[in-house]
């Protein structure tokens, strides 16, 4: 039935009747809140383009989880800056490393938060790769199969810890079976996996890499990250990874790859979870700081389209304000 009978606006006439009929919810159990843990560190160090986010030592990162618990939020993600560097990255793996030292401290503290580990070697190779390099025929390359075994290394050692799920974010071809395969051998078989599914080369990654120190020496990611003009492409690596076992897929970034976060949902029917990330964040605060966006409504609308698109679960740094705005 057309105009006049049908008229959207008497739906949207009252903040309660717009309330009744809105069709996506925005919620902090909806939020995973993204922390960095630096060995060595006794203070918060300040991340230059991500006001609001910084380093912290593990004692901080143990109150900064007991604030986004507080604040109703159910999970945080844990990126490690480690005190050393080497070719392989073996700070990943040690049962001593940064993250499993701080997922050890926060499950003491907080056992009902979710503790998330994300799983990679970019933050622990010298190089900044996501894997072992190795000279291949079109230069320096990382090895897909030799990395492998270092990031199941990596996995046990942090299921080990009492990381509740492990987020592999390195992009490697059959990874997410030979970490669930790994985990089922050590005795985890109850340890989700989240798998960074989709997750492209980006420049929205900016800011992250001056956070985690883990900016490549060398290249760049291309050759394991995927192209952003691929959305085909993004349901297979998806679908892939879930025939391999991972329980939650990912899409990352977030904003500028709606259009994929909707595709994997209604193609998978899996949990989604969409990475929400460090330059999108920097883009709003920047532009709240010069007065051109109000913060709060940008952040708030932001997540909710995030959710609307298809995400079931949004990683971002907003959490914890946005959780404070929603209460
Ligand atoms: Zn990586």
């Amino acid at each position: 039935m057309p105009f006049p009978q049908t008229r959207l606006r008497r739906l949207r006439a009252t903040g309660a009747l717009r309330g009744l009929v809105r069709e996506t919810s925005l919620s902090a159990s909806d939020f995973v809140y993204p922390m960095f843990v630096a060995h060595g560190i006794d203070r918060r160090e300040p991340i230059d383009a991500m006001p609001g986010v910084d380093r912290l030592s593990i004692a901080h990162a143990v109150d900064e989880a007991g604030e986004a618990a507080a604040l109703g939020i159910p999970a945080v993600v844990l990126f490690g800056l480690p005190a050393a560097k080497d070719e392989e990255g073996s700070g990943a793996w040690d049962d001593e490393g940064i993250v499993q030292l701080a997922t050890r401290a926060i499950k003491e503290q907080h056992p009902g938060l979710i503790v998330i580990t994300d799983l990679c070697l970019c933050e622990y190779t010298s190089h900044g790769h996501c894997g072992i390099v190795t000279a291949g025929g079109t230069g320096l390359v990382v090895d897909n199969d030799a990395t492998l075994e270092l990031l199941a290394r990596t996995a046990t050692s942090q299921a080990r810890a009492g990381a509740d799920i492990v987020a592999p974010s390195d992009m490697m071809d059959g990874r997410v079976g030979a970490i669930r395969h790994a985990l089922d051998e050590d005795g985890h078989a109850e340890t989700p996996i989240l798998a960074y599914s989709a997750k492209f080369a980006s420049a929205f990654y900016g800011p992250f890499r001056e956070a985690a120190d883990s900016t490549p020496a060398f290249g760049d990611r291309r050759g394991y990250q995927m192209d952003p003009g691929n959305g085909d492409e993004a349901v297979r690596e998806t679908r892939l990874d879930v025939e391999e076992g991972a329980d939650i897929v990912m899409v990352k970034p977030a904003l500028p790859y709606l259009d994929l976060i909707h595709r994997v949902k209604t193609e998978t029917n899996m949990p989604v979870a969409a990475y929400n990330v460090s330059g999108e964040y920097a883009m709003v605060k920047a532009a709240a700081a010069a007065g051109y966006l109000d913060e709060r409504a940008t952040v708030l609308e932001t997540l909710t389209c995030i959710r609307r698109a298809g995400a079931d679960i949004v990683i971002t740094y907003h959490a914890k304000e946005a959780a404070r705005w929603l209460q």
